[in-house]
């Protein structure tokens, strides 16, 4: 799966299917710190190398595991475009200890839907990969944890796999070049401010895609596959010592590489000043417009950011509620509108507002949904939306 930005005013409301443990190592020293909850087991390796672990008993009998490595599409070279990504699928394909298909049969024998983009994703700054499997045969688990290690460091690379998985690939790419990527392509170099983002997207350049050779993808897996950039989150059913003593006999032998890379952190500049892009393309059937006010991103680290956090949430939650009302009207303004806060790329959120426009209707659309934004901006939410918000706040 190709993890890219979309609206995310509109997908708000959409569970999130990446792991929670985005921003999971808060300072636990300082009185104001955010504690980390207690019933998280924390820990690093000598190498580097992550872990966190959180008993979930629902659902009863199983454990998702996740391996989240913190190199993406951005750290690739000019010649690797599209090689953490191609990775990600090679992972699929052969590793030290599950040759050729042996991994995805084996894993569909134990009743799980087995891929890659199904179980992974490549992002930016970040490819993660992840398996849900039964919890309550030992076997099972052992061999899971097995998996992310040869994940970890062991993908075989096999060059007759590398030119096989080349088509499928190239294939997703052909596929994505709707009229939403032709959009994209022309919209986005504005929106990252013509930043490195703008010309790393994880999808890549064919041109790589077809010619890179099986060294040079060894190298971009070399260079970041490694154990100080990475994480294993163990959530579900599980005794959380017993996968602690697991972890640690199975990851503690991984290595860095001997004159590691640093791990740059690339930024998208504020430019201070209002922007816009108009892009038509004759496939695209609705029109729609993105307004996003982007800005540092709000850390958390302390009980204030935390606050903070909490009522954007509460914010997020309100403003859903107000426009979804508005989109059950007899006569909706818009066939779809929204606003949020929330994370955006390289250190920066974003308010957004989304509107899609009923034919002909643009003006009356944007009009209808800046008067809701500004009509908060001026008299707030009331009591009641506010008590609806917690309410469902604290059930979820
Ligand atoms: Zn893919």
């Amino acid at each position: 799966m190709l993890s890219l930005l979309i609206e995310p005013a509109l997908a708000q409301n959409k569970p999130t299917t990446k792991p929670a443990a985005k921003k999971p190592a808060a300072s636990q020293n300082a009185d104001n710190s955010v504690p980390l909850d207690p019933a998280v087991k924390v820990g690093k390796l000598p190498n580097g190398f992550t872990y966190y672990i959180r008993k979930n008993v629902e659902p009863k009998n199983r454990v998702t595991i996740y391996l989240a490595n913190k190199a993406g599409s951005i750290l690739e070279n000019e010649n690797q475009r599209g090689l953490a990504h191609l990775i990600e699928h090679m992972a699929f394909n052969g590793t030290k200890n599950f040759p050729k298909n042996e991994l995805v049969n084996y894993l569909q024998k134990t009743g799980v839907r087995f891929g890659a983009d199904l179980n992974a994703y490549t992002s930016f700054d970040e490819t993660v990969y992840q398996l849900p499997i039964p919890s309550d045969d030992p076997e099972i688990v052992k061999n899971g944890l097995q998996i992310m290690r040869d994940w970890a460091q062991n993908v075989t690379l096999d060059p007759v796999e590398i030119d096989k998985e080349r088509g499928v690939v190239l294939e997703e790419k052909r596929l994505g070049k709707g009229a939403q990527q032709r959009m994209q392509d022309k919209y986005l170099p504005m929106l990252f401010n013509n930043s490195r983002y703008s010309n790393r997207l994880p999808i890549g350049t064919e041109e790589v895609l077809k010619n890179a050779t099986p060294q040079t993808i060894k190298d971009f897996y070399n260079d970041w596959y490694r154990p100080n950039l990475q994480a294993l989150i163990v959530v579900g059913d599980i005794d959380v010592n017993q996968i602690e003593q697991q972890i640690k006999a199975k990851f503690s032998d991984l290595k860095n590489p001997a004159n590691p890379k640093p791990r740059t952190k690339y930024n998208i500049e504020l430019t201070g000043k209002n922007q816009f892009v108009a892009v038509t393309d004759k496939e695209f059937p609705v029109t729609v417009a993105q307004i996003l006010i982007k800005h540092k991103e709000q850390p958390l680290l302390t009980k204030n950011d935390l606050r903070n956090s909490v009522i954007r949430s509460l914010y997020n939650q309100m403003m859903g509620a107000r426009f979804s009302e508005l989109s059950k009207q007899a006569n909706p303004p818009f066939l779809q509108a929204g606003n949020s806060i929330s994370g955006f790329l390289a250190g920066l959120d974003a308010a957004t507002t989304v509107i899609v426009a009923k034919p002909g209707e643009f003006e009356k659309g944007l009009k209808t949904t800046f008067t809701e934004v500004e009509r908060v901006k001026r008299f707030g939410f009331t009591a009641t939306e506010l008590e609806r918000a917690k309410a469902s706040f604290l059930t979820s």
